[in-house]
């Protein structure tokens, strides 16, 4: 019977063990003494799965609300991710005289919130309080008059970040101390912040350098990121509706700029190329997440997790840069530290594995600025760094560009002398022992100029200093001058050139460099007559891929000569490489000529190949890619109007100009030899001087003259009207891509490079005055 009644007193016990302790919840006494007080040890919560529950509904079914069963600390709950609204009912009865309280709750705008005050006569409804925004959360303000009671209701839900709910109660003696100690800490940290942001862009701005965009991307995204779910941006923002709308879309832009800036600092293609890949699609995942992260729910873990992993991911990066003897700058790896150190926390709340950590987001915006300061110094250094290098770069380059077109000129001008005096012995009477000692001197001069030529190649190809010209010009143009420049050499060993050009377009001209095509061409034409002692040589062009405005043509030029052997072609390329030593002994050349016509078509995005057996042939190849261009109908064509007469020649006064003696005695005879009257000028002033006292059909005007050089010459000349239409033409010795376009800019109409001979001299006498004549006509037939 005992036993039976220590069973009912038990099983009654258990029954009541619940209820006991919700009725242990106490209320809130507020007394004279409390100016704040944390709110979670007087709370009775409700938990809403559904979301849907009304304050009518809670406040009628009372017994719903139990007190919260997992407090670790007494003033703080922690729900860690949950789609469920809470509630809480806090029951309070003011005992002091203190009337204007305030209730503080800390949080990010994901988080919604609703207060509600009833008062101990429960006739009356209850009313929401109106939310203010502050430093770290939400406020709420209402008034309690003395020896009052009332419930607060206070409903919470966060679907994107851990549910971490710590409730105050304040008086505004205590809450002003609060904002005096907070708002100097955030508005300092905030102000730094973008500041240290716009000085970023400023400098992305001015120097365009992508590190400083990343920098200043990654600055402000990463403080809406933070700021937001600390609740720091409801007070300093205009748009809190609107940020709450965009999941993690900060923490996204954050980890992309923070990947840039990683991948542009370690400059990772060059110095870890293996991580490539994986950093590419790592910055593809974090664009998608992005793009999806305002469309789910715990962005914010997600947000966490990708960070943390991108994280230990950039830290093994940086080792591995270590591991390959690399360094970064010691400010910079403080930096990443001091940021690693700040973030770790806050990455591990994100992601929900620890609970809030008191001062966590005043500890992390500090160590955030000193570490972003830290960075934009680094940033700010290394490209002052990049800056020096790269002048350093472009001097030495300047100078060895110099150098190059010094030497051009020095070496070309006696070259110049004596392929001039050559030409002009040719013109006299000789006996037959007498030309061909001329002969031999005009082939050994015109050896010695080429290979002057192709050295001074060579070193501006090997420097990067060639530009390559885009100007349009016809294909067709092109392998006529091939033809003519080979045809000699062609009958001389008896074979057969065949030029096929399959690409015919209609009005259409490429764009591109005439001049470096054309020396390409020329230079494997020259190989497949030297190696083929009979047979057949063929320049083939077809179009391998046309459109509107492009053409992808392979230029192949083919031979049934002597062969290069699989070994031999390996080096083929290489300078100063000839197939065998014999080589050179029985053809004769420096092994360059492929070296330059390799390097020529890299530059032109192309590559230069070969395929070959011996004693069948060779046959090299390459495939360019061009832009078309429509044809300009030419109204005045000077191909239509007739050779000048040797009458019309003798006419004809011409002004030479050039400070060198030997060039200005080769150059007048040369003009004589033509039949035209010629006076010299030996600089600019006496030239300017000359054609003020003397009437010229026509200018040579050799560019580099010591004083005013024949550029400003030109432009001084073209100043005065009635020499507008005068043609000058510039002498040069330098045959470099960009001398045509600095020549016409400074007003000249062509240029003629030296040395010249007689026949490209007459050429371009009969060129220009032939225009002279046929313009003259053309406004004379003006009524
Ligand atoms: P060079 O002809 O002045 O010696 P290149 O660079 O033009 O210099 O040619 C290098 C070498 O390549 C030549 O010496 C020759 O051995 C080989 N070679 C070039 N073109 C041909 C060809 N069409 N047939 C056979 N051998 C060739």
């Amino acid at each position: 019977m005992l036993k039976d009644y220590r069973l009912y007193v038990l099983t009654l016990l258990l029954y009541c063990l619940p209820n006991t302790l919700y009725a242990l919840t106490p209320t809130l006494i507020l007394t004279d003494k409390i100016t704040s007080i944390a709110l979670m040890p007087y709370a009775d919560i409700l938990e809403d799965p559904t979301g849907q529950l009304t304050l009518k509904a809670v406040t009628s079914g009372t017994d719903d609300f139990h007190p919260p069963l997992n407090i670790k600390k007494p003033q703080a709950l922690d729900m860690g991710f949950t789609q469920s609204a809470f509630w809480f009912r806090i029951k309070i009865t003011n005992q002091s005289k203190k009337t204007d309280w305030y209730l503080l709750h800390a949080g990010g705008l994901s988080r919604q919130v609703q207060i509600y005050l009833q008062s101990d006569d429960i006739s009356q409804p209850a009313i929401e309080l109106a939310l203010m925004a502050h430093t770290r959360g939400m406020i709420s303000n209402f008034y309690s008059p003395e020896h009052h009671s009332h419930s607060l209701y206070f409903r919470i839900q966060d679907k994107q970040t851990p549910l971490f709910i710590s409730p105050n109660l304040t008086h505004v003696s205590s809450l002003l101390k609060w904002v005096m100690a907070d708002y100097p800490l955030y508005s300092f940290v905030l102000g730094g912040l973008l500041v240290l942001a716009l000085y970023n862009f400023i400098y992305f701005l001015y120097l365009r350098d992508r590190g400083f965009l990343a920098l200043s991307c990654f600055i402000v995204a990463f403080v809406l990121e933070i700021g937001n779910h600390a609740g720091v941006l409801f007070y300093y923002t205009f748009f809190p509706e609107y940020l709450r709308s965009v999941g993690s879309l900060f923490a996204f832009i954050a980890i992309i700029s923070a990947m840039s800036l990683l991948y542009h600092w370690l400059n990772i293609p060059k110095n870890l190329p293996q991580w490539k890949t994986p950093l590419i699609v790592a910055f593809v995942i974090s664009v998608g997440l992005a793009i999806v992260t305002p469309f789910f729910p715990y962005s914010v873990a997600i947000a966490g997790l990708w960070a943390s992993y991108l994280l230990l991911v950039g830290l093994i990066i940086i080792i591995n840069f270590y591991q390959k003897g690399l360094r970064l700058p010691l400010s910079m790896v403080l930096a990443i530290l001091v940021f690693c150190i700040s973030i770790i926390p806050s990455l591990l709340r994100g992601a929900g594995f620890i609970s809030d950590i008191g001062l966590l987001t005043n500890i992390t915006f500090l160590t955030l600025l000193i570490a972003l300061v830290l960075l934009s110094l680094t940033q700010a250094e290394q490209v002052r760094h990049k800056a020096q290098q790269a002048e350093r770069i472009a001097a030495i380059s300047r100078s060895k560009d110099e150098f190059l077109t010094t030497m051009s000129h020095e070496l070309r001008t006696p070259m110049n002398a004596v392929v001039g005096a050559g030409n002009l012995l040719k013109l006299t009477a000789l006996s037959a022992d007498q030309q061909a000692l001329v002969s031999r001197l005009n082939i050994s001069s015109q050896h010695m100029l080429s290979l002057i030529n192709d050295i001074l190649d060579l070193a501006r190809v090997d420097s990067n200093l060639l530009r390559m010209e885009s100007i349009p010009f016809s294909l067709d143009t092109i392998l006529q001058q091939l033809e003519q420049l080979v045809i000699g050499a062609i009958h001389k060993h008896h074979l057969q050139l065949t030029l096929n050009n399959q690409f015919n377009p209609i009005k259409k001209q490429l764009l591109g460099d005439p001049t470096r095509l054309q020396q390409i061409l020329l230079n494997l034409l020259s190989n497949a007559i030297k190696f083929t002692k009979e047979g057949s040589i063929s320049l083939t062009v077809i179009p391998e891929a046309v459109s509107d405005n492009r053409v992808t043509l392979r230029l192949e030029v083919r031979d049934s000569g002597i062969g290069i052997s699989a070994e031999q072609q390996q080096t083929l390329f290489k300078p100063f490489s000839q197939a065998d030593n014999s080589t050179s002994r029985e053809y004769g050349g420096s092994g360059l000529g492929l070296a330059i016509s390799h390097k020529l078509v890299q530059q032109m995005d192309g590559e230069l190949n070969v395929t070959s057996t011996l004693a069948q042939g060779s046959c090299f190849f390459f495939t360019l890619n061009f832009p078309l261009q429509e044809t300009l109908v030419e109204t005045n064509s000077t191909t239509a109007s007739p050779m000048l007469s040797k009458t019309a020649l003798t006419n004809l006064q011409i002004l030479l100009v050039d400070d060198d003696e030997m060039n200005r005695f080769f150059g007048a005879k040369l003009f004589k030899a033509i039949g035209v009257q010629v006076e010299t000028a030996d600089s600019g002033e006496q030239a300017i001087l000359c054609l003020q006292t003397q009437r010229f059909d026509l200018v040579f005007m050799d560019v580099s003259m010591p004083g005013i050089d024949g550029y400003e010459t030109t432009r001084r000349i073209r100043a005065e009207d009635h020499f507008s239409d005068l043609p000058i033409i510039a002498l040069t010795a330098h045959a470099i891509a960009g001398i045509r376009e600095r020549c016409l800019a400074a007003g000249m109409d062509d240029y003629l490079t030296k040395p010249f001979d007689v026949e490209q001299l007459e050429k371009m006498v009969q060129q220009w005055m032939r225009k002279a004549v046929s313009e003259n006509q053309r406004l004379d037939s003006k009524p």
